[in-house]
C-alpha cells in the first residue's frame, strides 16, 4: 500500500487523513524533515497559505517538500494546498513562498472579493457519478495555466467560468475541498495517479 503523507502543520489536515484512511493506502501526518523521505505521495490541506508558508521554513520541510516535487512526487493540494503548488501566487503576501511545481497562476482569495465562502457543483474529467459538490472557502482560482497544465474543472459559465481544478502529470490540485464533503471521489482519483505513479 502506498504511503501518503498530509502536511500537518496548518489548516484541515485531519480531514484529509479520515478520507484517506478510507482509500486502502496508509495515511500519515507529516510534520518533520525526516518523515517527508519516507512518503510515497503528499497531499497539502487547506488552510492559510501563508501561515503554511511561514510554517514549513521554520519546520524545515519547505525545502525537502520542494526538492521531492522537483523529483516527482506525486502530490494533491486543496485551496490553500493549490496555491502552494503554483509556480505563481498573484495576490500573495510579499513572504509567502510556495513548492510551485504547477505551472500556472493562482490567484488567492479570488472569490472572496464577492463572497467569502459558496457551494457549487463541478463536473471533474476523469471522475465519474456527476458533479462532486464543490466547497469553496475563501478560495483561489488559477488565472492562467501554461504548459501542459490540464485543466479538469471549471465553475461558472461563458466569460465568468474559472479554473478551479487542474492536473500536471504527478500534480492535482483543487480550489475547492473535497475533504469536506465525504465524497471520496477526488481522493480515489489521486490515489490512482499515486499507483500508477510508483
Ligand atoms: N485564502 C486562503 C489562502 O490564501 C486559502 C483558504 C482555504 O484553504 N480554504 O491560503
Amino acid at each position: 500500500q502506498p504511503v501518503i503523507g498530509v502536511l500537518a502543520l496548518q489548516g484541515d489536515f485531519r480531514e484529509h487523513l479520515a478520507a484517506l484512511a478510507e482509500c486502502d493506502v496508509i495515511a500519515r501526518p507529516v510534520r518533520r524533515p525526516g518523515e517527508v523521505a519516507e512518503i510515497d505521495a503528499l497531499v497539502i490541506p487547506g488552510g492559510e497559505s501563508t501561515t503554511m508558508s511561514k510554517l514549513a521554513q521554520e519546520f524545515e520541510v519547505f525545502d525537502p517538500i520542494a526538492e521531492r516535487l522537483r523529483a516527482g512526487l506525486p502530490a494533491y493540494g486543496t485551496c490553500a494546498g493549490m496555491i502552494m503548488l503554483a509556480d505563481e501566487v498573484l495576490d500573495g503576501r510579499p513572504d509567502q513562498r510556495s513548492f510551485g511545481g504547477l505551472a500556472l497562476q493562482v490567484r488567492r482569495n479570488a472569490f472572496g472579493r464577492q463572497v467569502d465562502s459558496f457551494e457549487s457543483p463541478v463536473e471533474i474529467t476523469g471522475v465519474e457519478g456527476g458533479p462532486v459538490t464543490a466547497v469553496f472557502i475563501r478560495a483561489p482560482w488559477v488565472e492562467k495555466v501554461n504548459g501542459d497544465v490540464e485543466v479538469l474543472g471549471q465553475v461558472g459559465d461563458g466569460p465568468d467560468a474559472r479554473i478551479v481544478a487542474v492536473r500536471q502529470g504527478n500534480l492535482l490540485a483543487t480550489s475547492f475541498h473535497p475533504e469536506l464533503t465525504g465524497d471520496l471521489r477526488l481522493h480515489r482519483y489521486f490515489v490512482d495517479m499515486v499507483r500508477s505513479a510508483v
